[in-house]
């Protein structure tokens, strides 16, 4: 018996028109299909050829020059704890006497002048407390001054009123709780008016000698920098360093890192053809000699 013939398939009646709009899209865009695959998704404009691209404004450097004072978010490769010992140890072999610039003669006046320090520089600190300490130099006089007496000797420095509020509250706080002496332990320091992580950890370090690691702007930007730790928060670069700082370093690094950053790897103009860490610096910005 013969077989019948197949019937030709229903042609589809949107066919033509799915055709006719695939013609349309591949002489737009050779690219692969997929692209096209969401419905709705927005193509990207393609880039522009150089010769077409608006120039620069008056003044500024060129589009290459721009690019490249640009560094790289990321460095080529972590630290690892050779190469921090010897970024260590280079600054240390520069900076013979890391210490800090405020002046002070007690771990209380340490803490005081630590806290007038917030937003202010050494320089106008020390230009206050020299005054204030020859006036009133334990918890029991600064208590007895006031907030107003206080104010008097600190009004130069950014944030004196609440900075004169919080220092009085202290006072009166290591009176009743510490008899007077400034505690040595990270919490008991944290629960003082004015005192907070960073401050906490310059007073256990510079008074009570311990390894700990305050974070300034100075040590976030060259921890940054040199990708020595990098980190967005101030407590990843602190987390960081304390990860990758030799322990023989330890009761230093802040104040190397800090002297580092105010005198050769400055916000503005690093000093990187001078600087002796220049070979363990990580940073693609390095600044080169005039
Ligand atoms: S080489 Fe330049 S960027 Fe690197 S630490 Fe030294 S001064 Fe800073």
């Amino acid at each position: 018996m013969a077989r019948a013939a197949p019937r030709p398939r229903k042609a589809s009646r949107l066919a033509p028109r799915k055709a006719s709009r695939l013609a349309r899209r591949s002489a737009a865009d050779p690219a692969p299909a997929r692209h096209a695959k969401k419905a709705g998704a927005r193509r990207r404009p393609a880039a522009p050829h150089p010769s077409l691209r608006a120039p620069s404004r008056p003044g500024s450097p060129p589009r290459a020059a721009r690019s490249r004072t640009r560094p790289p978010r990321r460095h080529a490769a972590p630290f690892d704890p050779a190469a921090a010992s010897r970024l260590f140890d280079c600054l240390a072999a520069v900076i013979p006497e890391p210490k800090s610039e405020l002046h002070y003669a007690s771990p209380f006046e340490l803490l005081v002048a630590v806290i007038l320090s917030a937003q202010a520089t050494d320089k106008s600190v020390n230009l206050a407390t020299q005054r204030l300490y020859a006036h009133a130099h334990t918890p029991e006089a600064i208590l007895a001054m006031g907030e107003t007496g206080l104010l008097e000797y600190i009004r130069t420095i950014g944030l004196a009123p609440t900075k004169a509020r919080n220092i009085v509250a202290t006072c009166r706080l290591l009176l009743e709780r510490h008899g007077g002496r400034v505690p040595a332990t990270r919490e008991a320091l944290e629960a003082l008016p004015g005192v907070g992580r960073k401050t906490a950890n310059v007073v256990l370090n510079t008074a009570f000698g311990e390894p700990t690691l305050a974070v300034d702007t100075h040590v976030f930007r060259v921890a940054n920098r040199t990708g020595l730790a990098p980190g967005k928060t101030v407590r990843e670069v602190e987390d960081g360093l304390l990860d990758i700082v030799p322990e023989r370093h330890l009761k230093h690094a802040h104040h190397l890192l800090i002297l580092h950053g105010r005198t050769t790897c400055q916000a503005r103009k690093p000093a990187c053809p001078a600087c002796a860490i220049r070979a363990e610096c990580r940073w693609p910005g390095k600044t080169q000699a005039d």
